[in-house]
């Protein structure tokens, strides 16, 4: 007999909204807002449906005093240096780490 497959996604705070933007590892909302620019080092530079968050979120404190209020994404020009940057910043921790 074949069982319905259920598929649920991780959402490890899903009764309240944990946002990459009210994380205190936020940089940016980039790739027209489908993405967050994050500098948690142990993640993805690029983390996609920012609205979710992950299950690394810290909560900034005083970032979700306006409710409603979320970040414009950053134009190709103004995100590609900041993601480039976090991308070389990493790299040099993790060359650090391994001598
Ligand atoms: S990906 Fe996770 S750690 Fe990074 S900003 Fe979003 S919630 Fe925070």
């Amino acid at each position: 007999m074949d069982a319905p497959l259920i598929i649920h996604s991780f959402r490890p705070w899903s009764d309240s909204p944990r946002p990459c933007w009210h994380c205190s590892a936020f940089r940016a909302l980039v790739h027209q807002g489908s993405a967050a620019l994050c500098t948690r080092g142990s993640g993805p530079v690029i983390r996609s449906l920012p609205q979710q968050g992950c299950s690394a979120f810290e909560r900034e404190p005083g970032v979700d005093d306006e409710p409603g209020w979320h970040p414009t994404a950053l134009p190709p020009e103004q995100s590609a240096p900041l993601i480039a940057a976090e991308v070389r910043a990493r790299a040099r921790t993790s060359a650090a780490a391994h001598r």
